[in-house]
């Protein structure tokens, strides 16, 4: 498996990047059938425990192709290890045990292959991480680490703010939706999204390379339809929502 990825590391990271620039186009005419827009297209399992299942893969991979690799922890990747494994430990195994929504329900086949999606993002990430980056010490006063880990700090933060935002609608026991109002609701009817999109853009730019770009160009590949569905979906369930809330982007989409 090492040696099958020494060999052919870019070429995947390539294939893996054109794979997302397909996948872009067709998620933007068909809409993923998980939470509000859920299908019983297959086999389903508690919503909760399919989040679990479906994130698990990354920490897992990327730990360990990081701890196995010859780049040592006390370096700048161990920053970037830390970082990608809060975001992921909170995913993983915090935020799906805080979701409200008794018996919600996901098709099997979407926590499938969203798994597969993991395994690949955490793969790529990973090994080129824990085998492949060269930075110095110096990296760290870098504008592009600098600015970078201000975007990744900010989208996590405008991510997990308005996850849990649209948590506490339903602290009242219900099961439904409302309009949520408060923080970047105001402007877009995803703010949670544009959060994560900010956050691997700044992953990006922090660690500057085509392999960690590559979760960027998914994370924009699969957010940007997936608020475009929310945001025609929260059009037709709510007569009165606001008008002038664009989808995703401030002002801009
Ligand atoms: P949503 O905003 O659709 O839902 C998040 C949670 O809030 C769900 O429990 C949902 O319930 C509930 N909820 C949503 N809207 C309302 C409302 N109006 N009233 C009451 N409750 C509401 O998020 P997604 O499922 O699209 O994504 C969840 C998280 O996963 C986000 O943080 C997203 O950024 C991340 N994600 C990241 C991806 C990536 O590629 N990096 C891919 C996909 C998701 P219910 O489940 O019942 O709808």
């Amino acid at each position: 498996m090492l040696n099958f990825l020494y060999q052919h590391f870019h070429t995947i990271v390539y294939i893996w990047i054109g794979l997302a620039i397909i996948v872009f186009p067709i998620a933007l005419k068909v809409t993923a059938p998980y939470g509000r827009h859920t299908k019983k297209i297959s086999l389903m399992l508690p919503a909760k425990w399919g989040w679990v299942l479906m994130e698990l893969p990354s920490p897992l991979i990327f730990s360990y192709f990081v701890f196995t690799g010859e780049n040592s922890l006390f370096s700048v990747v161990g920053v970037f290890f830390l970082l990608f494994n809060l975001h992921y430990v909170h995913r993983t195994f915090i935020w799906p045990f805080m979701m409200r929504g008794k018996g919600k329900e996901m098709p099997l086949l979407i926590a499938i292959s969203a798994l597969g999606f993991n395994i690949m993002n955490g793969t790529v990430n990973g090994y080129f991480l824990g085998y492949l980056a060269e930075y110095s010490q110096a990296w760290i006063t870098d504008p592009r680490f600098l600015i970078g880990l201000g975007l990744f700090l900010l989208g996590a933060f405008i991510n997990i703010w308005h996850d849990y935002h649209l948590i506490s609608l339903r602290k009242d026991g219900s099961t439904g939706y409302k309009i949520p109002n408060g923080g970047l609701f105001r402007y877009v009817s995803s703010p949670n999204l544009f959060g994560e999109i900010i956050e691997w853009t700044g992953w990006a730019l922090m660690t500057w390379s085509m392999p960690t770009l590559s979760f960027a160009i998914w994370t924009w590949a699969n957010l940007l339809p997936r608020a475009l569905d929310h945001h025609r979906w929260y059009n037709s369930y709510f007569k009165e929502y606001p008008k002038e809330r664009k989808a995703v982007i401030p002002f801009v989409l």
